[in-house]
């Protein structure tokens, strides 16, 4: 019996519990977790519990077990998704996509990594070295992406804070030959503050504590990472990362995926602007605003390959269109500074998305904002249950089966809520934000109020008077498919209003490095040209996010959920609230009924006969019927469960898993 079909480590499917409840659901998953069985399908679904210890179970016998085998001839895996949407792929010629979820730890970057490892492993060795090109590609290309994306966080010593979609292309043949990558959304505010107890980007101390002193002399910079305002507050962090040496490993990395020794040196001269940007202070005389520490200036002229007086005058001046002229407004002491740590995060976020990475699968992830996670899970949301339904009805009507329409909540109500135009979240923050100064957290609250008092799953009155979860005057809750959250209005218009000046642009357009102005070419436009207003935080996000959607709309999707076992990185601890909430959050109950309202269990003839035709006296050994349907039929149909089952083109469907249970239960008797 294969393992995955004993009992002892839980039902492999939960499309397989006998009663589709949250104890249920909730009891296998922590039997399987305990008994070292990580994954769980729900259908074509992996469900994905961290381990957070070494698993002996991604090796090369591994990749062997799994390569072109169905689903569920094998314990659940991630390798069987992968497979399964390269199978798609390579057979139907469609383009495929790995969706994988979860919150911070929860597993995500493992998961992809395991992947690209996976479809990497399999595919054409006669090709091998064009492949093993691929594999290197993008293997380097993850550490670098990592050294400036990731960072540790309280709850994961690695955490992207980034959201990524990547893409893996591959020829008629099936074979890789390249791909992209696009990120969005770096969570900027990283480079200029941190949390106690957490740190800025990687690269920041594998500078400091991997460059050798020739490079960090010629940059201005000490060791000491106390030094530095902008990571003053995670420099003491001895985490269990080592700096050190992932600076080599990420130099190295860089001049794999090609990029040049200037390209380099350019970096570290970005990481090194950066550091000495936040010890920049300003500084009133009368009406004019000066820099404190002048030294500083010339340190940035050097690194920017430019002119000091360009310096000066971008972090003290703004150059602003009034109808035909064009004037120099003195910013204020706190302008000033606003827009020296809005160029710090700028700068930062560019780095990350110029260089263009080589890489595979799909990853999708949500940045630190609570209310943007939960945008995305409900965008996210939509996309699945949409796209779960919509394969299921296509299976069916491939193989000819009738097909009567399921119910699912629909979670659009509540994507309405937050993008609509005109009366949505978004909206109402961004006008909020054109009025900057004169609208205040509260005011913005007051005009949510006013617009979505009446909608069904917002509101900002306390649930009872004894509700400690919101505070009148400062919070919101939205009732999220998965649960209420409360969101608190502090500081969203100043995280949404993060605007560059235009003449941070053009200082760095008219560097004399050409890697730098390269990376520039906004700074092109004259200021008469910019009077549009740049698009705020929200709007960028709200946009990402709908072209994400629009792009994994169109392509047949896998899914990964993965699940977080417990706060403190124990291999051993099960803590069952916090597992039910994710459970909850990711909607996976809901998945399975939606599954279940169809058909459980589906498997092509031949190889639904490879494994019961043992029971019946007219398949066993062999059958002299005219086709392997008809051959299942009689055996389905002298077992008795010919009114459980639909007989499609090519595979049998049975509807609920009780009759999978009597198949196994009879097979095992024999
Ligand atoms: P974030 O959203 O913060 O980026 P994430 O979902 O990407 O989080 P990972 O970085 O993938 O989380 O996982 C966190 C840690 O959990 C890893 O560094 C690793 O120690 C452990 N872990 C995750 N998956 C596995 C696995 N399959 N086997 C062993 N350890 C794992
Ligand atoms: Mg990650």
């Amino acid at each position: 019996m294969a393992e995955h079909e004993s009992l002892e480590f839980g039902k492999a499917d939960f499309v397989l519990l006998d009663n589709v409840s949250i104890e249920e659901f909730m009891a296998n998953l922590k039997l399987r977790f305990e008994k070292g069985r990580i994954y769980t399908y729900i259908g074509e679904v992996v469900v994905s519990v961290n381990p957070y210890r070494a698993m002996n179970i991604y090796g090369r016998d591994t990749v062997e077990q799994y390569k072109g085998r169905e689903l569920y001839e094998r314990p659940p895996h991630l390798f069987a998704i992968a497979d399964a949407a390269y199978k798609a792929m390579k057979r139907r010629n469609k383009d495929t996509c790995i969706v994988i979820s979860g919150e911070s730890g929860a597993g995500k970057t493992e998961a992809s990594k395991y992947i690209m490892q996976y479809i990497a492993a399999i595919t054409n060795p006669n090709q091998r070295a064009e492949v093993e090109r691929v594999k290197n590609m993008l293997l380097k290309s993850n550490c670098v992406l990592e050294a400036f994306g990731n960072a540790k966080t309280n709850r994961n010593d690695n955490s992207s804070r980034f959201g990524k979609y990547m893409d893996i292309n591959f020829d008629f043949k099936g074979d890789p030959i390249g791909g992209h990558i696009n990120n969005y959304l770096l969570e900027k505010s990283r480079v200029i503050f941190q949390q106690e107890g957490e740190r800025s980007f990687h690269s920041f101390y594998q500078l400091l504590r991997g460059a050798p002193d020739s490079l960090l002399r010629s940059l201005h910079i000490q060791k000491d990472p106390t030094a530095y305002n902008y990571i003053k507050v995670g420099g003491q962090i001895k985490s269990c990362i080592n700096d050190g040496a992932d600076f080599k490993a990420v130099a190295d990395a860089m001049k794999v995926i090609g990029f040049t020794g200037d390209e380099i040196q350019t970096v570290y001269k970005i990481l090194a602007t950066i550091l000495h940007l936040g010890n920049l202070t300003f500084g009133v005389d009368g009406d004019v605003t000066l820099i404190d520490n002048t030294k500083l200036v010339s340190v940035l002229r050097d690194l920017l390959s430019t002119k000091e007086e360009n310096v000066e005058k971008a972090l003290l001046y703004r150059t602003v269109a009034t109808g035909r002229d064009v004037i120099e407004k003195q910013h204020t002491e706190q302008e000033a500074s606003y827009g020296r740590d809005a160029l710090a995060k700028v700068i930062a976020e560019k780095l990350h998305v110029v260089c263009r990475w080589i890489t595979v699968g799909c990853h999708v992830r949500t940045i630190n904002v609570c209310f943007c996670i939960n945008y995305c899970n409900e965008k996210l949301q939509q996309l699945f249950i949409q796209l779960v339904l919509k394969q299921e009805q296509e299976e069916y009507q491939r193989e000819g089966i009738p097909w009567k329409h399921i119910d699912y909540f629909n979670n659009q109500i509540i994507v309405d809520l937050v993008e609509q135009q005109h009366k949505g979240i978004f909206s109402v923050l961004d006008e909020a934000c054109m009025n900057v100064g004169k609208v205040t957290d509260e005011v913005f609250l007051q005009g949510l109020n006013g617009k979505l008092a009446k909608h069904a799953h917002y509101t900002s009155r306390k649930l009872s008077p004894t509700d400690k979860s919101l505070e009148f005057d400062r919070d919101f809750r939205i009732r999220h498919y998965a649960g209420d959250v409360v969101y608190s209005v502090v500081g969203f218009i100043d995280k949404n209003k993060d605007t560059l000046f235009q003449d941070f642009k053009r200082l760095l357009y008219n560097s004399s490095n050409p890697v730098l102005k390269a990376m520039w070419p906004e700074g092109k436009l004259s200021i008469t040209e910019v009077t549009k207003r740049p698009l705020t935080a929200a709007t960028l996000f709200k946009n990402s996010m709908i072209s994400l959607v629009e792009n994994l709309a169109c392509k047949e999707p896998y899914y990964v959920r993965c699940i977080k076992p417990n706060d403190v990185k124990s291999p051993l601890l099960f803590e069952l609230e916090r597992c039910r909430h994710q459970v909850e959050y990711l909607g996976l109950l809901e998945n399975v009924r939606v599954r279940r309202a169809g058909f459980a269990y589906r498997q092509t003839y031949p190889r639904f006969l490879q494994r019961y035709k043992m029971i019946s006296e007219f398949t066993w050994p062999n059958h002299d019927l005219p086709s392997d349907k008809d051959a299942v039929k009689r055996l389905m149909q002298g077992c008795g469960f010919d009114h459980d089952v639909a007989y499609g083109k090519t595979k049998v469907f049975i509807r609920t898993p009780r009759t999978l249970f009597s198949l196994e239960e009879q097979r095992v008797e024999m």
